[in-house]
């Protein structure tokens, strides 16, 4: 396909912008002409209001006016549509994490993110769909219809946040912010052929996005290419003083630093986990990702063996411990303060258990029954407080590991897109697509997902790299150096 707007990277739009050959009014036009044209297929949005985005657009071509008039900077995401997971809050545009729950809620204000976004002159463009409450792998568990691969229509996007992979994917938006507690940023663009970021815990502000678990959740962005992805993470970075888990750190500027980086010619330390490569790896998968280490080592980089011993305990604890989390988070939705309220309750704890029933769908009501039982008292210490003791353990492996090396190279996600249904009815199977991003979330790393070639059957492969705590510069600087040496991210699909 040639290169329309829609499908440009935002370094190559912000530049057309800046030198005035198009406006964000017609970046948008483009935008939302494609989204009418592909969405049908795709169903990567919960809602879109293309008026207001058009709205957006003009005014931004105004800002930009009077900032030209008047020599002010330009932030790189003026003018730029960027798509919103339906967790996110947008002020007076619906918010319903894909739950019955919250079919009809309006947010009251802006996340911080959304604040952020909007202050470079972001356009926010759209609900993006998702697993219900972010509870899923592959969009599915939606109360408002899945969300299909842009590279095979059959096939899911992954999830959670896959209508946040898929709209970048199919031209719907030029960037988009996703959620991830286990991997639902790294995996569905994986599985979607872009780039995705988990940015470190405490690097973002959650204020405004609807809790999961809060000890994993971050908020990351998804874009066309790493230099893209380095753009929205610099805009939404950040200490929050709504959000105390926010750090109180300098926001590097991350692109600035990757072209130090690559000036200095540093080469890398790559370090391989033994532990990612084994059953249960689809061999297409391994085979892209053994051969993305071998573009590593012609770079010059150092690669050697790492061992990450307590992977194996990982999906383990991290359902333990996310499920404790929601449980206690979900509470909240009781149909008296906000969300769905039955409407043949008898009585106050009638209504508590109705709301609840007929809101909630079989994921999220798993999950919150799970959570309740491993912090019931007498199962608490059994699995609640040892899954904590593990979790240390999972972060103390990747502090081993990182005296040896910069960075951990693995794949993303064990298999390419599965087909809509074939893990639907099995849970268990569902958790173990999140094997190899889980630890990043335990530990609080950074990790990235990049796209590293194609199965023979034309499905996307993802390649994850996992950085050091707050070393998202050396995380960008190692995912851009192998991106340089491809095409992959130019495959556009055919839809
Ligand atoms: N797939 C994982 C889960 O279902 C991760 C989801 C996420 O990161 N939000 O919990």
């Amino acid at each position: 396909m040639p290169q329309e707007l829609f499908n440009k990277p935002v370094t190559e739009l912000s530049g057309m912008l800046a030198r005035g050959e198009v406006s964000a009014v017609e970046l948008m036009r483009s935008v939302a002409e494609r989204t009418r044209k592909v969405e049908p297929k795709v169903h990567a949005f919960n809602s879109l209001d293309e008026e207001d985005a058009l709205a957006q657009a003009a005014a931004s071509d105004a800002r930009r006016a009077a900032a030209k008039a008047s020599g002010a900077e330009v932030h790189a995401l003026e003018g730029i549509p960027i798509g919103i997971k339906d967790v996110i809050s947008v002020a007076g545009q619906p918010l319903t994490a894909s739950s019955r729950m919250l079919a009809t809620f309006v947010s009251p204000y802006d996340a911080t993110v959304t604040t952020k976004l909007k202050a470079a002159g972001a356009i926010c463009w759209g609900r993006l769909n998702l697993d219900e409450f972010a509870m899923g792998s592959s969009t599915e568990n939606s109360a408002f219809g899945v969300t299909s691969n842009p590279y095979d229509l059959e096939r899911v996007p992954g999830g959670s946040s896959g209508g946040s992979a898929a709209s970048v994917a199919a031209g719907e938006a030029i960037a988009s912010l996703g959620s991830d507690t286990g991997g639902s940023i790294r995996q569905p663009a994986a599985l979607c052929n872009i780039v995705g970021l988990k940015p470190s815990y405490g690097r973002v502000s959650r204020y405004g996005l609807i809790a999961f678990a809060s000890s994993l959740d971050q908020i990351g962005p998804f874009a066309r290419s790493v230099d893209d992805a380095a753009t929205v993470l610099g805009a939404i970075s950040g200490h929050d003083r709504r959000d105390s888990t926010s750090l109180r750190m300098e926001v590097p500027d991350y692109r600035r630093g990757m072209d130090e980086l690559r000036k200095s010619g540093r080469k890398w330390r790559l370090g391989i986990p033994k532990e990612y490569f084994g059953e249960g790896l689809d061999p297409e998968v391994g085979a892209a990702v053994q051969a993305a280490i071998a573009e590593y080592t012609k770079l010059g980089c150092e690669v050697r063996e790492v061992s990450l011993p307590h992977t194996k305990y990982a999906v383990g604890a991290y359902y333990i411990i996310a499920t404790a989390e929601c449980s206690s988070n979900l509470a909240r939705f009781d149909g008296v303060r906000y969300g769905h309220r039955s409407k043949d309750a008898t009585d106050a704890l009638d209504l508590y258990f109705k709301s609840r029933a007929e809101g909630f769908g079989p994921e999220v009501k798993r999950r919150i029954i799970l959570g309740t039982y491993v912090l019931s008292s007498g199962y608490y210490d059994a699995y609640y407080l040892r899954a904590q003791k593990v979790r240390t353990l999972i972060r103390r492996d990747f502090l081993e590991a990182y005296k040896q090396v910069d960075a951990i190279v693995t794949p993303t996600s064990p298999t390419p897109a599965f087909r809509k249904g074939e893990k639907a009815a099995n849970p268990l199977a569902m958790y173990l697509n999140d094997i190899y991003t889980i630890g990043v979330n335990l530990a609080g790393l950074p990790g990235i997902s990049i796209p590293c070639g194609f199965t023979g059957g034309g499905l996307p492969i993802g390649l994850q790299i996992i950085g050091q705590p707050f070393k998202e510069t050396e995380l960008l600087a190692v995912a851009r150096s192998y991106e340089e040496r491809n095409d992959w991210r130019n495959r556009f699909p055919t839809l």
